[in-house]
This record gives structure tokens, C-alpha cells and sequence, in this order.
């Protein structure tokens, strides 16, 4: 029993083609997947190759005649010629000679032609029609071969698997098709051998088309990552701006233009939810009215850009001896309002004192280089916590203060009395 199982009868010929048959045919749903998937035409022709092979083996075989299907003199010849112009078309297509080769897809659409009309010519019996075929077959696949070399030369992609399947399968199916015309002696190898050399390079096509297949795919993810990275970050970028722009418009809105301090509106805005936590938390809240001394006659003098960098000046001070905490506003022109949450009325005389001190000392330089010195005069009043429901009547007492200073002689600080 043992060495039957052995018997190297036990496997014929025939058994290898139809095995051979069965792979192609696991191959070809490969093929029709990658097609559905990618449809990309290198998968149809392949197909068509593939379906082709198989017809070709079983007829080479004869084991369609298993199946039942008549007998067909010309149908090798035909169904061969077939094949080699589904190559044509494979190849053409796939290492895009078109592109990369304009010359050799020209001669390759050229030899289309001609096997199509030797196909017509060999299916109608024509004489010596198949062996001019091989001839012409023989140029065609030298052509193919350099043509292939030329791509691998260029370095492109995954030709070498290529280039590789031609290695082998081309020596075999010239071993085959020299039997057949009976130029080599016939035996099993030289004609059956090409078998193994189409499954080789039916494997090799495959995994050069599924390699390729999954390269696309995956640049195709990465792009798609890519892109949705870019359109997260500009979805940030928007937003980022749209928040800055957002308080760029608040501030606007809150502040004046010319001396960066809040507006009147802010100012108003503000002032009713500082004075409800005054109330609250029952502490004191004072309220200082400031105006720059003989503002008019500085403007006639020296001119309004003069007078608004005055402004700007008396602004800065404010700024710079007021607290965080307290809201310093331009009330109108060159008036100015503060706000010291709190604060009691002696701290804040004893603030206005210092304001009032920083702007006396300090100086505007001309063009010429002439100095100008300029004074204010401010008036302070507490804001009354049990009594006041608004800040009216306290803004109007520490303007009253205000008034005081002036008649006073101007450059100094007063507390209203009532
Ligand atoms: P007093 O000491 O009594 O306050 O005298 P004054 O000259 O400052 O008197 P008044 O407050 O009436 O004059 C204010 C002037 O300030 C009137 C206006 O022409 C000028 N003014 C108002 N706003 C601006 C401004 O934004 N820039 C400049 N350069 N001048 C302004
Ligand atoms: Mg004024
Ligand atoms: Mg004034």
C-alpha cells in the first residue's frame, strides 16, 4: 500500500491542469474583489487573462473535453493568440506604457491589431496563420521584454515582481510553442513545463496587483487622515479667531479709542454691578471726577494733536496710580471718571493727592523742544451705600467737588461738603 501511494502514476498530467485550473479560479474571485473594490481596468483585463489561462490550460490538457464540450481543432490556437493579447492589454495598462513609454504603447496598440487579425485569421482556418502568429508573437514578446527592462530601468514601483514572472514563464512557453511546431522533440517538459511557469507568473501579477492595490489604499487613508487633520486645525484656527475677534469687538465697544480707557457706556455698565457687590458686602465705594485745567487754552495754543496728547498723558496717570480693581473711564472730553471699589474717602483723597501731584510734574516736549507743563483739577465723593440706587446723585456730588476745586484756583483736590 505504501508504495503504491507513491506511484508517481497516481498523479497524471491531467490532475496537475485541472489543480492548476482550480487556483486560477481562486485567483480570479481575488481579481473580481480588487476590481469591485478599486475599479481600476488592470483588474479587468487581468480577469479576462486569468479566464483566458484557464480556458487555454483545459484545452492545452483537454481536459474540457471532461466537461463535455465538443472538440475544437483551432480553439488552443485561437484561445492562445486570445491570451497574448489580454497580456497586451494587461501590461499596457498596468505599467502604463502610455505615460512612461509612448513609443511601446503605440507598438503595442499596433500589435493589437495584428493579433486580433491573426485571431480572425486562425479562427477561419486560414493556412500557416498560427505560425505567423508565433512569428509575429516572437518580435511582440522581445518587444514586451525590453519595454519591461526599460520601466525597471526607470526604477518605477514594483516592476521587478514583473519582470520577474516574464523570466520565467517566457523560456517555458517558448519551450511549448517550439514543441508544438515541432521544432523541439516532444516530451512531458517541453510541453507541459510552461504550466508552471504560467502559475508562477499568475502568482507574481497577483501579488504585484494586490501590493498595489493595498499602496493605493493606504495613501488613499492617509490622505483622508490628512485632510481630516488639516480640517480640525482650521476648525481651531477658526474658532481661535473667532474668540479673538469676539473680545477684539468687546473691547471696542468698552473702550475709548483715543486713551484706551473704558468708555462712559462700559463705565455706566459697570458701575451698577460694582455698586450692588458694594452694597453686599456693605464696604465703601468712591467716585472721582477729574478735568484738565484750562484745557481750551492748551487746544488754541498748541493745537488739538498737542491736546489729545495731554489727554493721553492724564489717562496714563490714572492708569498708573489706580489699582486693577478700579474702573477708570473718559467721561467726556478732557474729563475723566474713576471708580475705587473699597476704598474709603480719605484713601481715595489721599490717590487723587498723588494723581494730581504726577501730572502737575509732568511735561509735554514740543517739536521745538519747548515744554509745556499742565495741572487738574478733580473732585471725590463716597458713594452713599444706604441711600444711593444708582450713581447719579454721587457722579453729580463729586462733580459739585469738582466745581469747588476750580473756584478754588484750580490744581487741586476737593471732597464734596454738603
Ligand atoms: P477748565 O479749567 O474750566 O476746565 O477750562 P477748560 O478750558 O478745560 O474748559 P472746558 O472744560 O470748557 O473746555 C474743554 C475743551 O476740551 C473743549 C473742547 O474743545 C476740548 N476737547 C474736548 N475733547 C477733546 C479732545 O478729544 N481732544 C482735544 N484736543 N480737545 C478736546
Ligand atoms: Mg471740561
Ligand atoms: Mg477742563
Amino acid at each position: 500500500a505504501h508504495d503504491e501511494y507513491f506511484n508517481p502514476t497516481r498523479i497524471n498530467m491531467m490532475s496537475i491542469y485541472i489543480s492548476f485550473a482550480f487556483m486560477l479560479l481562486g485567483i480570479l474571485f481575488l481579481n473580481i474583489y480588487s476590481l469591485i473594490l478599486t475599479r481600476e481596468l488592470s483588474y479587468a483585463y487581468y480577469i479576462i487573462y486569468i479566464i483566458t489561462s484557464i480556458a487555454f490550460s483545459s484545452m492545452h490538457s483537454g481536459s474540457y473535453l471532461i466537461l463535455g464540450l465538443n472538440g475544437w481543432n483551432e480553439g488552443l490556437h485561437v484561445v492562445g493568440s486570445f491570451l497574448v493579447l489580454m497580456l497586451l492589454f494587461f501590461t499596457d495598462r498596468f505599467l502604463e506604457f502610455k505615460k512612461e513609454f509612448p513609443l511601446f504603447h503605440k507598438f503595442f496598440m499596433f500589435s493589437a491589431i495584428i493579433i486580433s487579425l491573426f485571431i480572425i485569421l486562425i479562427y477561419n482556418n486560414v493556412a500557416f496563420s498560427s505560425l505567423l502568429f508565433n512569428l509575429y508573437s516572437i518580435i511582440f514578446f522581445i518587444m514586451l521584454f525590453i519595454g519591461v527592462v526599460k520601466i525597471f530601468l526607470k526604477g518605477s514601483m514594483d516592476v521587478k515582481y514583473y519582470l520577474l514572472a516574464l523570466i520565467v514563464y517566457l523560456p517555458l512557453l517558448g519551450l511549448m510553442v517550439a514543441t508544438f511546431n515541432t521544432l523541439l522533440p516532444y516530451s512531458d517538459f517541453t510541453r507541459h513545463a510552461f504550466v508552471v511557469g504560467a502559475f508562477v507568473e499568475i502568482m507574481l501579477f497577483t501579488l504585484i496587483l494586490t501590493s498595489r492595490y493595498n499602496t493605493i489604499n493606504h495613501e488613499k487613508i492617509r490622505i483622508q487622515k490628512e485632510l481630516l487633520y488639516e480640517k480640525g486645525k482650521n476648525e481651531l484656527y477658526l474658532e481661535a479667531k473667532i474668540a479673538k475677534r469676539t473680545k477684539e469687538l468687546e473691547l471696542l465697544a468698552s473702550t475709548d479709542s483715543l486713551t484706551k480707557l473704558f468708555n462712559r457706556r462700559y463705565f455706566m455698565e459697570m458701575s451698577e454691578s460694582i455698586l450692588e457687590l458694594t452694597k453686599r458686602n456693605n464696604t465703601s465705594l468712591s467716585i472721582m471726577m477729574a478735568d484738565i485745567d484750562n484745557f481750551k487754552c492748551i487746544n488754541d495754543t498748541y493745537g488739538h494733536a498737542i491736546g489729545d496728547k495731554v489727554i493721553i498723558m492724564v489717562a496714563n496717570i490714572l492708569k498708573e496710580y489706580t489699582r486693577k480693581s478700579d474702573i477708570v473711564a473718559r467721561w467726556g472730553g478732557e474729563e475723566f471718571i474713576t471708580l475705587f471699589p473699597q476704598t474709603t474717602i480719605e484713601g481715595t483723597l489721599k490717590i487723587a493727592q498723588k494723581i494730581r501731584t504726577a501730572i502737575e510734574e509732568e511735561t509735554v516736549v514740543l517739536a521745538d523742544g519747548k515744554e509745556i507743563k499742565f495741572t487738574i483739577s478733580i473732585g471725590v465723593d463716597l458713594v452713599d451705600i444706604n441711600n444711593d440706587s444708582n450713581l447719579e446723585a454721587a457722579i453729580n456730588r463729586s462733580d459739585k467737588a469738582l466745581y469747588k476745586a476750580k473756584d478754588g484756583g484750580r490744581n487741586m483736590v476737593c471732597k464734596y461738603l454738603s
